[in-house]
């Protein structure tokens, strides 16, 4: 029996670090690059593992060196990998380029992911063995939409990320269970920018609402309830990303476990505010003890 399955991507980050980005036919020197595991899906389904979660990822890497390092690591933090198919071509991708203020520009090249357009015969079955499935939208959208509809016929609660941001069909909304946007996300899939306003208007699609406000924490709706506001950690931020992806599968384990959602909201904001203390999204994401001992 799976707890929690990951429908998702899988990236190779591609970061490097630079005084100033260049701009078009300008080259620029660099002081640093670095391969980092990444994409959405690796994401949630490693911050739930680590966070003591039974995980199992559906997904896809290329048959290239970033492949054999993505599935590796998705083992080494104890996720099941055996659904993890291997595309035949590169896998996918994210170029980073960091400047010295922090900020980024990215271009995400979807590799295997793109291949990832439909479900496998025995994915269903995974998916209806476990009590979680997390959604995210870095795969195709067929794909996302069958797993939900897999996941509504066998009464697992689905979970999803709506990122990168973008307008939804209302099929899928229909059959997701928690819908996990920030605040830019439920802006897009709304046209509010007050997160309670958004979250609001989000309750008409989904039953359950986290709107994920940074270091604000969170604001949890759901229907016939009144909002929740969940503060995060003060902590000194070094990096940030993957702080939501961090906080989705640490969320996942908590409710999963039975936890009330204020408590489980809690300690997935313990488990995001451990992850931005330390750089690079993967490497930085904390273990069941270390989210324990700062809930506390
Ligand atoms: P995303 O990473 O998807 O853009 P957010 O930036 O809203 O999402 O962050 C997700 C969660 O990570 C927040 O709800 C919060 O719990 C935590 N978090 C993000 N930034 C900080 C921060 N600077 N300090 C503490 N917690 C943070």
């Amino acid at each position: 029996m799976t707890d929690i399955v990951v429908l998702g991507s899988t990236n190779m980050d591609l970061v490097t670090y630079v005084e100033k980005a260049p701009q078009r036919g300008e080259t620029v020197p660099g002081r640093e690059l670095r391969t980092i595991p990444g994409g959405k899906g690796a994401n949630q389904a490693i911050a739930a593992a680590r966070a003591g979660g039974t995980v199992s990822m559906i997904g896809a890497v290329g048959n290239d060196a970033f492949g054999t390092r993505l599935r590796s690591t998705l083992e080494h933090s104890g996720v099941d990998t055996d659904d993890l198919r291997t595309a035949d071509g590169p896998s996918g991708t994210a170029h980073i380029v960091v400047d010295a203020e922090g900020g980024n520009a990215i271009v995400v090249v979807p590799g295997a992911n793109g291949t990832l357009d439909h479900l496998s015969p025995g994915d269903e079955g995974v998916i209806a063995s476990a009590s979680t499935l997390l959604l995210q939208l870095e795969i195709p959208l067929p794909a996302v939409l069958a797993g939900a509809r897999a996941a509504r016929r066998h009464g697992v609660r689905t979970v999803l990320t709506p990122s990168p941001a973008q307008p939804l069909p209302g099929e899928l909304l229909a059959a997701v269970d928690l819908l996990v946007p920030n605040e830019h996300e439920a802006a897009v899939l709304t046209g509010r920018t007050d997160p309670r306003e958004a979250a609001g208007a989000l309750l008409d699609r989904v039953p359950e609402v986290v709107v994920t406000l940074g270091a604000a924490g969170c604001l949890y709706a759901a229907r016939g309830a009144e909002p929740l506001t969940v503060p995060a950690p003060e902590v000194t931020a070094v990096d940030t990303t993957g702080a939501g992806d961090t906080f989705v599968g640490a969320l996942a384990v908590a409710s999963g476990e039975g936890r009330p959602m204020p408590d489980a909201l809690r300690w997935a904001a313990a488990a995001a505010a451990l992850s931005v203390q330390r750089e690079g999204a993967t490497v930085s994401m904390p273990y069941r003890p270390e989210i324990d001992e700062l809930y506390a």
